[in-house]
């Protein structure tokens, strides 16, 4: 019976969404069991790969949907959605059960974490409760979250729920220091076995025009930080944000809810070439938020009780080796933009104090960052023997799937450095069942994804309400029946599929 759950689990193919995934979650199983109405069950799935799966339901940025096969027929599974419901629905008792039956021995061992972002939060967990060292985890900030808890805005995720999870997830052998910014890393060591930085990228790169310094012009994330510190409840009128990623269109979108009835993203590339997700600068335009491209800030002056951006319009004047524009100035004059705000987006850096004696690379992230696209190895998270990264602070700005991934294997790399196996694995889903079978009914081709239901953009506009209400039961097991489960092929090739391919 044993040999035959094992087999269920292990002869099968690995699933684009799967490889896609910086945790690796099993999708197709998940999916499988939502599709048979085990929201329990596909709870505990999502839970095996990481300790925050609410986190991830809810903001993840599901770097997996594009390579979902299901795309190549009509658009692909809404993973992600499909995720949440788990959440939503699923009673994590059963995982929780499961989870008080694992017991690790103390290894007598103490560990230092620095920061309590989603990456530091992760490798607390394993450390402590998965491997038994003693965590000490020390965090700046009054709460734990890292950008989770102070960058993002609370339209995206239920806070107080994510409040339990990470509470939940440092509950046994870490002992948490919130209000306590680290400045002697040397101490620190002296006082551990081994340390790990998951400090981040909280500090704004600066914008280098005159006025830049002026009280009203103001890095994104120091006012999102205000904001979710509930320190600013109020904007003037007329908002510009500088920079056209997913922390400029977040900005934005608060600044809306704020009261802002004029807020323009300006971006000094053109429109396709934004980083930030089509989703993310999609809301903010259902919203109201203006976007105009191509156009960099030449100065900034007061002038009265309002700010005057003068401007530079840009033109494409090359493509470079990767085909991204080369901007140079265009031949109009330069124009000029009145604004209460300015906002700057325009990229992250990790705060690293010199005292450390600690190297950065040019792009501002700690050196232990792996020069290859491959998964960074264990000595390629160590910044220096007994020293490990994780998170944005190695990475740059990612994600927090990314800063999960990081956080796990930072807990490996670093209980090998002390002497453990590194092996972090729990099993808290039930032996596998039916959802390892083919299902017999799957969407026709052509049916299009379960839409999320969306908050109307005008009520949007006038609160911090959570903006993706998530699908019912039923809605998640018609999207469920979407996916043709690409991990079960060696079973069964679907007649679906069999019938696009002609
Ligand atoms: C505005 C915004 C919105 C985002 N939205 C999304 C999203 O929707 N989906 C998504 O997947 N990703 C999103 N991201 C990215 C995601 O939040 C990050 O990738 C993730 O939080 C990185 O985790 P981390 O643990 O590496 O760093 P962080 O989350 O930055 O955590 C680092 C922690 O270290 C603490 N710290 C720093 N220095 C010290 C010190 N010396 N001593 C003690 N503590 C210290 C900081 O206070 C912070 O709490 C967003 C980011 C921002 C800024
Ligand atoms: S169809 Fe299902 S198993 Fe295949 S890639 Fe999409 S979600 Fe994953």
């Amino acid at each position: 019976m044993v040999s035959q759950m094992a087999d269920a689990l292990h002869n099968r193919l690995i699933a684009p969404c799967v490889a896609a995934c910086p945790v690796g979650v099993d999708v197709p199983r998940y999916a499988g069991l939502i599709e048979r109405g085990m929201f329990a069950e596909a709870h505990a799935v999502v839970r095996e790969a990481m300790p925050l799966p609410l986190a991830c339901a809810y903001v993840c940025y599901r770097p997996c949907e594009p390579w979902c096969r299901r795309g190549i027929m009509e658009q692909p599974v809404a993973i992600n959605a499909l995720k949440r419901s788990a959440v939503d629905h699923g009673d994590s008792t059963l995982w929780r059960t499961r989870l008080e039956t694992l017991t690790t021995h103390p290894t007598g061992k103490r560990v230092a974490v620095v920061g309590g972002g989603p990456a530091g939060l992760t490798a607390a967990y394993y450390l402590g409760r998965r491997l038994g060292h003693a965590v000490t985890l020390f965090e700046a900030m009054p709460e734990l979250g890292g950008q989770l808890r102070y960058g993002m805005p609370e339209y995206k995720a239920p806070r107080d729920r994510l409040r339990e999870e990470i509470a939940q997830a440092v509950a046994l052998r870490v002992d948490v220091r919130c209000g306590a910014r680290v400045d002697d890393l040397a101490a620190l060591a002296r006082e551990h076995d081994a340390l790990l930085l998951a400090i981040g990228q909280a500090r704004g790169q600066p914008l280098a025009v005159p006025g830049a310094r002026l009280s009203e012009v103001q890095q994104a994330l120091d006012f999102l930080r205000e904001v979710n510190l509930g320190a600013r409840t109020s904007v003037g009128r007329r908002v510009v944000v500088l920079g056209g990623g997913n922390v400029a269109f977040d900005a934005a979108r608060t600044a809306v809810r704020l009261g802002a009835r004029d807020v323009q993203v300006l971006f000094d590339g053109p429109a396709g070439e934004t980083p930030a997700y089509a989703f993310e600068s999609g809301a903010a335009a259902e919203e109201g938020v203006r976007f105009a491209e191509l156009v960099a800030p030449l100065r900034i002056e007061r002038v009265g009780r309002a700010l005057r951006i003068t401007m530079q319009r840009l033109r494409v004047a090359a493509t470079d080796e990767v085909d991204r524009a080369i901007t140079a100035p265009a031949a109009e004059p330069p124009c000029a933009l009145e604004a209460d705000l300015v906002l700057v987006a325009l990229g992250r850096g990790a705060d690293v104090p010199s005292s450390w004696g600690v190297a950065l690379s040019v792009q501002g992230t700690l050196e232990a960052q792996s020069s290859t696209p491959a998964p960074l190895t264990s000595t390629q998270m160590m910044v220096r023997p007994g020293l490990f990264g994780a998170g944005e602070a190695v990475s740059g700005p990612d994600s927090i799937a990314e800063a999960f991934a990081q956080g796990k294997r930072a807990a490996g790399a670093m209980d090998r450095y002390l002497g453990g196996d590194g092996e972090i694995g729990e099993t808290l889903a039930p032996p596998p069942g039916a959802e390892m079978r083919m299902p017999s009914h799957l969407a026709h081709q052509g049916k299009a994804a379960v839409v999320m239901p969306l908050a109307a953009a005008a009520s949007r506009r006038a609160n911090f309400a959570l903006v993706e209400g998530g699908y019912t039961k039923e809605q998640a097991q018609a999207e469920a029946r979407r996916c043709v489960r690409c991990d079960l092929w060696r079973q069964k090739i679907p007649e679906v599929w069999r019938a696009q391919q002609g």
